[in-house]
């Protein structure tokens, strides 16, 4: 007997001759099917995604799942098998879902889409070059926040001159604003409005990383002008309102006007500061929902500077946006922070498109706006014809059901607007098991669950993706 065999188990010796059968990178590369990858992609993913796939093989050979049989048809099913990984790779990770989640401004699903005017601007500015901070009348350089600022401007006439900065959304519009108007001084904000608004964002935190004091006043559900009155000394730097966006507090309450706040500010020189979050434009008792401030209402109430998102109720781009008085905005501008916290040219020709839909009151333009607007009766026409589509599929049972949609983003907590969805039931299957199957679709779907039941609330869903929502549920019952 040869000494080696006596040192290697036999299986060994038949695993080392499988290693061999398969290719190396450099006959791999010679196939024409692989010839044609390294044409398309370039060498480098290829020669990756080759080592993988081989990579898989041996490691199939050792645990011995392959075997000497199963070998040529393993080794023709390699260049196959190689394209598939370079498509994984080259796969992008961030792609379009259809929200049927009920909730309109979802912060997981990207917030606000952008409309078509928004997205051809972005398209037009960021392939060239722009004048994004060059007077082209001058032919000086000059400030980006213009572009942004004039619109604000004309559409936040307050009866008073108001300027505006962008950044980088509205978490960084409240750090910014509190460290250039309160560091190392004091701001006042009610214990009723020291939220937490979600992921991080928690007032006392944000507040001392912007090496502002908190000064807490009045109580959870009670706090009076006369609490602000007491808590003012010399160090006070701001008073602080905070919208309380996912939160509410009912019952026994009470909370000065902005009217009162702005009157004390004013009185004792001291400027007020508004956190609107959602910020408004349009205003919601037009859809029935009550009690969401606008931006300019607060302005018009003398409130000194406001914050709020882009992409919330304004229906843009992620972006902070800082208005109100032109010396303090000044002020927040000339901080070294703004540099590190300033918007891109895309952010800017989204926002100005999208401003430019409200100086036009082009409301149904900008998505987020047209789901809020649209009607029930509409829905529940869709849902109808849905549900009479899929009624004839066998296993599937879709009905037609009315529901409340929630705005999201913060906006008018506990608010909803009345919607329609499809309840989707599949004989054997559980509503959680639904709903993964819809998220791992193509394209993902994420619906909710209610009471055990999977709904699919078709007002955030566009009327063009019905048909992909229909084929969706069909294919519940197949699987
Ligand atoms: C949403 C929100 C924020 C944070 O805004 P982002 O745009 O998410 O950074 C801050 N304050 C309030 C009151 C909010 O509702």
């Amino acid at each position: 007997m040869p000494p080696d065999e006596t040192i290697f188990p036999v299986s060994t010796k038949a695993h080392a001759d499988l290693y061999r059968m398969l290719p190396g990178i450099d006959e791999l590369l010679r196939h024409p099917a692989l010839v044609t990858e390294v044409a398309r992609h370039g060498q480098a993913i290829v020669v990756v995604a080759a080592r993988s796939v081989l990579d898989q093989l041996r490691a199939a050979i050792t645990t011995g799942t392959l075997d000497e049989r199963s070998m040529p048809a393993v080794l023709d099913g390699i260049p196959p098998a190689i394209s598939r990984e370079i498509a994984k790779r080259l796969a992008v990770s961030l792609r379009p879902v259809i929200n049927a989640s009920g909730v309109i401004l979802h912060t997981n699903l990207g917030r606000a889409p952008l409309s078509a005017a928004a997205l051809d601007h972005v398209r037009e500015v960021s392939s060239t070059y722009s004048n994004l901070e060059f007077n082209l009348d001058t032919g000086e350089r000059s400030k980006r926040d213009v572009h942004a600022d004039r619109l604000f401007a004309r559409l936040l006439s307050a009866g008073r001159e108001v300027a505006s900065v962008v950044v980088n959304n509205n978490a960084a519009a409240v750090m910014l604003a509190l460290n250039s108007l309160a560091e190392g001084g004091e701001v006042i904000v009610s214990r009723g409005e020291l939220v937490e608004i979600g992921g991080s964002f928690r007032i006392p935190d944000v507040m001392s990383k912007s090496q502002a004091i908190l000064r807490e006043v009045g109580t959870t559900n009670r706090t009076r002008i006369s609490d602000y009155k007491k808590a003012i000394n010399d160090r006070t730097r701001l008073l602080l309102r905070v919208h309380r966006s996912n939160f509410q507090i009912v019952g026994f309450t009470e909370q000065p006007s902005l009217e009162d706040l702005v009157k004390l500010g004013r009185e004792r020189g001291i400027p007020v500061m508004e956190d609107l979050g959602s910020g408004a434009f349009f205003d919601l008792g037009r859809v029935g929902v009550e009690g969401e401030p606008t931006v300019s209402r607060s302005l018009r109430a003398g409130v000194d500077i406001v914050t709020y998102s882009g992409d919330k109720l304004l229906g843009g781009p992620q972006a902070g946006i800082i208005s109100g008085d032109p010396a303090l905005v000044a002020r927040i501008r000339s901080n070294p922070m703004f540099r590190a916290l300033r918007v891109d040219k895309m952010i800017y020709a989204a926002l100005e498109a999208t401003l430019l839909a409200y100086v036009r009151e082009d409301y149904g333009s900008i998505p987020a706006l047209q789901f809020l607007r649209v009607s029930p009766e509409e829905l529940r026409a869709r849902a109808i014809a849905l549900k009479q589509q899929l009624e004839s599929a066998g296993g599937i049972s879709v009905d037609a059901v009315p529901c409340a949609t929630a705005i999201g983003g913060g906006a008018a907590p506990g608010a909803t607007v009345p919607s329609f969805a499809l309840s989707v039931e599949v004989a054997g299957k559980s509503a959680d098991g639904l709903a993964s199957e819809l998220r791992r679709g193509d394209p993902p779907i994420v619906g909710r669950i209610e009471e055990d039941r999977l709904l699919l609330d078709l007002r955030t869903v566009w009327p063009g993706q019905d048909r992909q929502v229909a084929e969706a549920i069909l294919g519940l019952s197949r699987k």
